[in-house]
């Protein structure tokens, strides 16, 4: 009755846009560490990265969600049809270390051209993405925290994709706070170590897509101080490895079920059970949150850019849709016939929502991971230092403005297919569905929110939000010198810039004297935040493209696009920030002090 899932189609000239336009590529690749990459490499790379994910990895979208990955009786799981085949090309491509160290074999491409690759890799299908993210974690955590044994023993096989990794963090009883872990973890007398315990709701912890898989498991050592303090992070292979490097027997780590979920349901989402599996220390003991910290930054750009995949997958969809379906008859005199229902004005908002919504959420995004070089790679001092306070203030915002986003874009591009959506045959349910999960994992959105509010903005005597907010406030410069047609755009940032700064002011008074009612703003905060960085963004987005155009440099129709979404960005979904700023200064004594057995 329907057309099924479309085919995806990477949107090359907007990543392009924003990695000339809004970040600057080029000023990275001329970092010192990057003298192997140059914006034309990083081109080719993108277009060759777009023919595998379209031609291979996205046709198996949808019958991955169909088939799921499943577990037999012996423990074993099976992925979809096709999966174990594509990462297999995956990986003969050159993609799983992409982003990661050339020490170990790894591309060692900038964070922001890793981040256009995920998003590739992950709009094209997200299940599929979780296994080369997970491991990119993994990597990362071992490339900082690792010893040269261990580094040289697991890192090549874990960078060229022959192996994956997994971050076994959550137990029953520790989820966000994992500070209630208890898996155990007791010396042996070969300065190996015996982990016993379980771990839920691990990623791909247990497939068929590698011979071997090494799992990162936190737990507690003999007389671990408690909470978080205590926890310690260990190596833990599936199989061990021979001094020849011939994979020998198992490990005691077994899958003990897979879960049934709303959606990645080819993505195996593991029950664990380490039953005095042998692992190897990193680090020093009771160090285990450190190290996961090191590595947490990027995952979390990374879960936003999740969100931002699937909403442009699904926009994809919607508007294939929205060109094809007729009903009813659009506005005007000489409309007779029934209508293409993109010719509705209401079908105009919720695709120029989505579409204007990605392009910010993308420019935030290829933003963070920019600072994230510039952090790591700029020769100056003072560069080094303001970009990773750009990094640590942002990259709580990208995390969870980003899934949000996520979830409602989709959402809104089911609603564009009407009852078409909600049945599962077009595929448009798949990527609601697919996308619920952001917000919930690598830390939740309520989470992110908590730590923009009460680890952020302190930062640096409050300098570090003051900065930022300085920095919107410059666009207002630009924007006067652009003209009249930026009139709209410029009011309504310069009132979005207004709001957060109140917003701020409010939050940072009320974190001393009601912290309880700082914590209960924290989301609409987190919201406010990520509304007017975007609007900032796009703002940039309208005067770049009007210069553009005007100069005769570049695909005018494709720049005005950009200004057109550049200014409903900013008159219709910018406005937000006044209600934003509402609720987070309402007071909320009266809800907070409610009797649990009232709500
Ligand atoms: C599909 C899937 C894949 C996953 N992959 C992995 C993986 O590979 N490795 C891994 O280790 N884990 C993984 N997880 C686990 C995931 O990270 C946790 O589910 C997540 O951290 C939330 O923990 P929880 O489920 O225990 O929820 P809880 O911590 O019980 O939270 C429940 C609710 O309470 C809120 N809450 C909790 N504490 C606070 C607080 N202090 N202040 C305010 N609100 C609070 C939360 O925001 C949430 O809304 C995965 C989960 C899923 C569903």
């Amino acid at each position: 009755l329907f057309a099924p899932m479309s085919d995806y189609h990477p949107p090359l000239d907007d990543i392009r846009f924003v990695l000339e336009e809004i970040t600057s590529l080029g000023r990275v690749a001329a970092l010192p560490g990057f003298g192997h990459v140059d914006p034309e490499l990083v081109d080719g790379a993108l277009m060759e990265c777009g023919r595998l994910v379209r031609d291979v990895i996205a046709p198996l979208n949808q019958p991955g969600d169909r088939q799921h990955s499943r577990r037999n009786d012996d423990g074993s799981v099976e992925t979809p049809d096709g999966f174990r085949a594509a990462y297999h090309q995956y990986v003969a491509s050159g993609w799983a270390g992409v982003a990661l160290p050339v020490e170990y074999g790894g591309g060692g491409f900038p964070c922001l051209a890793a981040v256009a690759v995920e998003e590739l890799v992950a709009a094209a299908n997200l299940a599929f993405s979780m296994c080369p993210m997970l491991t990119q974690g993994a990597v990362d955590l071992l490339a900082t925290h690792g010893n040269d044994e261990q580094k040289e023993r697991w890192l090549p096989s874990m960078v060229s994709g022959e192996w994956t990794g997994t971050m076994c963090l959550t137990e029953p009883d520790a989820g966000s706070d994992l500070g209630g872990i208890r898996t155990k973890a007791v010396p042996a007398s070969d300065g190996t170590w015996r982990i016993t315990g379980q771990k839920i709701f691990i990623t791909f912890g247990e497939h068929d897509m590698t011979d071997n898989i090494i799992h990162l498991v936190l737990a507690r050592v003999p007389d671990a101080p408690p909470g978080t303090r205590g926890i310690s992070c260990f190596i833990v292979p599936k199989v061990f490895i021979a001094a020849d490097g011939e994979l020998v027997e198992h490990n005691a780590v077994t899958c003990a079920s897979i879960e049934d979920k709303l959606g990645i349901r080819a993505s195996p989402t593991c029950v664990l059970d380490f039953d005095g599996a042998v692992g190897y220390l990193v680090g020093e003991p009771n160090q285990g949150m450190r190290a996961m910290f090191t590595m947490m930054n990027k995952a979390r750009l990374s879960v936003g850019v999740q969100g931002l995949a699937i909403a442009e997958r699904a926009y994809q969809q919607a508007v294939e849709y929205a060109r094809e379906r007729r009903q009813g008859r659009q506005p005007g005199p000489d409309h007779h016939a029934s209508s293409r229902i993109i010719e509705h004005p209401d079908v105009r908002r919720m695709l120029l929502t989505i579409r204007a919504s990605v392009e910010a959420l993308r420019a935030l995004l290829y933003s963070v991971a920019e600072s994230i070089d510039l952090a790591e790679h700029h020769p100056d001092d003072t560069v080094r230092a303001e970009q990773r306070e750009l990094v640590e203030l942002l990259t709580p915002v990208a995390k969870a403005w980003g899934t949000d986003l996520g979830v409602e874009l989709t959402s809104l591009a089911l609603q564009v297919h009407g009852g078409a959506g909600y049945v599962e045959e077009t595929g448009a349910a798949q990527h609601l569905r697919d996308a619920r999960i952001g917000p919930i994992y690598e830390g939740t959105n309520g989470i992110q929110a908590i730590d923009l509010v009460t680890r952020k903005l302190p930062m640096h005597d409050e300098h570090a939000v003051g900065r930022f907010l300085s920095r919107l406030d410059a666009i207002e410069v630009e924007l006067n010198a652009s003209g009249e047609e930026m009139v709209g755009i410029r009011s309504r940032v310069r009132d979005g810039v207004v709001a957060l700064r109140c917003a701020t002011q409010w939050i940072l008074a009320a974190r001393v004297d009601h912290p309880a009612a700082a914590l209960a703003a924290a989301t609409p905060y987190l919201r406010l935040f990520g509304v007017v960085t975007g609007g900032w963004l796009m703002a940039r987005q309208a005067v770049v493209a009007t210069r553009r155009c005007a100069q005769g440099d570049g695909d005018c129709s494709f720049l005005r696009s950009k200004v057109v979404t550049a200014r409903f960005y900013c008159e219709q979904l910018l406005p937000q920030s006044a209600g934003l700023l509402a609720a987070v200064t309402a007071p909320s004594h009266d809800w907070l002090t409610l009797d649990g057995g009232q709500l």
